[in-house]
């Protein structure tokens, strides 16, 4: 199996959703090894999607350092981990990736648009081989080895709209496209107009976000899924991991997860070299893996 790219650029245009501001991203094919590179195309600066250049994951995982920074890139992650894309190129000519819909359809239709090809060179996947556990009280991220990937989420919130979701996740670029990618971003009603107060969120709205108060939802569309909101941890999630490096061959457990301690969790991993093995798909192993990632 061959690592992927993108076959042509493709160029779109969205809102960004803490400055509320236009923001143009350009997603380019990039060659063997190279991974996920965001480019700030008014910086002149080039940041690679990996553990060690995160620098903040309170709202969303960013990216950056002392020339900058690059906000909100998980939904944008997750996309490209379904397609499985293991090299490209992403242009943004601000400090945030667009929030599109607050889901990760549209750069399902920029790949889309965009195709893949193969390059010249062994897929590498990352294959768990011990339990790795973050915790937070009763709140953790979690990767085990197995023979199936998929990820079994659960929130629970005390809200009467949200309460407590569970959802079980098989890995397969179909089932991204019609159980995940859809599954749109939320927040709370009083959580908003603290942001809107900060000068944060300004490009927050019904069209990016699911607003919830204390007895319903206030989009008028109301909800795509009964349980979008877990459906959006599973989105989130995958695009957290992808910062691993390479698609991961693992069960990812969690309950009440966070970009936070998905973050921990990928630096958990890098550090214990016992935890993974680094695996080039070649055909004598391929078989073993073409189900998740062919
Ligand atoms: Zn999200």
């Amino acid at each position: 199996m061959k690592q992927l790219t993108l076959a042509r650029s493709v160029k779109g245009v969205g809102i960004g959703l803490h400055k509320g501001e236009p923001i143009e991203i350009t997603l380019e094919p990039l060659e063997a090894d190279s991974g996920i590179v965001f480019f700030r195309s008014d910086l002149n600066a080039s940041y690679k999607a990996i553990p060690e250049n995160v620098i903040n994951t309170q709202m969303a995982t960013v990216l950056g350092d002392d020339r900058g920074f690059i906000s909100t890139i998980e939904h944008l992650m997750s996309a490209i981990n379904a397609y499985g894309i293991d090299n490209v190129r992403i242009v943004l000519n601000a400090n945030e990736a667009p929030v599109m819909d607050g889901s990760s359809i549209s750069f399902c239709m920029m790949l889309d648009e965009a195709g893949v090809v193969e390059l010249d060179a062994p897929k590498k996947i990352m294959v768990i081989k011990k339990p790795i556990e973050v915790r937070d009280g009763n709140k953790f991220v979690r990767l085990i080895p197995t023979k199936e990937p998929r990820i079994n989420y659960t929130i629970k919130f005390d809200n009467a709209v949200i309460g407590e979701q569970t959802y079980n996740f098989e890995f397969s670029k179909k089932n991204y496209i019609e159980n995940i990618a859809r599954a749109r971003t939320f927040g709370f009603l009083k959580d908003v107009q603290m942001l809107r107060d900060k000068n944060l969120a300004l490009g927050g709205s019904l069209e990016n976000t699911i607003v919830v108060d204390e007895s319903r939802i206030l989009n008028p569309e109301g909800l795509r899924f009964k349980d979008e909101f877990v459906r959006h941890k599973i989105l989130d999630a995958i695009g957290d991991l992808t910062l691993l490096g390479y698609r991961v061959f693992g069960d990812y457990i969690s309950f009440a997860g966070s970009h936070h301690l998905n973050h921990l969790l990928t630096k958990e991993v890098l550090k214990d070299k016992e935890a993974y093995e680094i695996v080039s798909l070649e055909k004598a192993n391929e078989k073993a893996y073409e189900k998740v990632f062919a």
